[in-house]
C-alpha cells in the first residue's frame, strides 16, 4: 500500500526566512537524490521570474504557475510523481489548494508549503490557515522586529495604506514587527 506523504507548513511574517527554510528542506531531498518539484505563483516577481529566491538571494529553479488550475494540470500530467513538492508564497493561492495538496500526499508525495499566516491587518490568510489545520507539522518562523530589534516579530506591518490585501512589495512597503510595536504603530496612525 502507498504511504501517505507528509504535509509541512512553514509560516510567519515577512522576512522570517520562510523561503530559506523551504529551500533548506528541498536541498535535503536533493542531497538524498530524491526527485523534487518547486512551484510558485506568478504574482511574486520581486527577484526572478523562474526561480524561488530568498531575500538573501539563495535560489532554486521553480515552475511558475498562473493559478491553482495550472499547478493542478502540471501535477496531474507529470510522468513520474516526485518524492516531494515545495510550494512558495502559498497564501496567494485559492483555498481549494487544500484538495490538491491532499491528492499529492495521497499519492505518497511529501508536500512543503511556505507562506504568510497573517495579512498586514493581523488577520489570517484563509489558505494558509486551512493548510496549517491539515499539516502534520507547522513551523512558525519569527522575524527581527524592525522597530525594537527584538527577535519577536510575528506580524507584517504595511507602511503606507494602499493597494489592498494582496499587494506585493519589499521593505519599502512592509516591515516585520512584534505585537507591541504593531499596536504602537497602529495607534500612531489613528492619531495622525
Ligand atoms: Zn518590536
Amino acid at each position: 500500500m502507498q504511504q501517505i506523504g507528509k504535509l509541512t507548513v512553514i509560516t510567519g511574517p515577512m522576512y522570517s526566512g520562510k523561503t530559506t527554510e523551504l529551500l533548506n528542506f528541498a536541498e535535503i531531498y536533493e542531497l538524498g537524490r530524491k526527485k523534487i518539484k518547486i512551484f510558485k505563483p506568478q504574482i511574486d516577481v520581486r527577484y526572478s521570474a523562474d526561480d524561488v529566491v530568498t531575500h538573501k538571494l539563495f535560489k532554486m529553479p521553480a515552475t511558475v504557475v498562473k493559478n491553482l488550475d495550472e499547478m493542478e494540470t502540471i501535477y496531474k500530467n507529470l510522468d513520474e510523481k516526485p518524492d516531494a513538492i515545495f510550494i512558495d508564497e502559498v497564501h496567494f493561492f485559492e483555498n481549494d489548494i487544500t484538495y490538491l495538496v491532499k491528492d499529492m500526499t495521497a499519492d505518497g508525495v511529501d508536500v512543503y508549503c511556505a507562506g504568510l499566516d497573517l495579512n498586514y491587518l493581523w488577520q489570517p490568510f484563509p489558505t494558509t490557515a486551512s493548510l496549517m489545520a491539515l499539516a502534520d507539522e507547522v513551523i512558525k518562523k519569527k522575524a527581527v522586529c524592525e522597530i525594537c530589534g527584538e527577535y519577536t516579530g510575528t506580524l507584517s506591518y504595511k507602511k503606507k495604506i494602499d493597494g489592498g490585501i494582496i499587494d506585493v512589495g519589499g521593505k519599502e512597503k512592509y516591515i516585520a514587527v512584534c505585537k507591541d510595536c504593531y499596536k504602537k504603530l497602529v495607534d500612531e496612525e489613528v492619531r495622525t
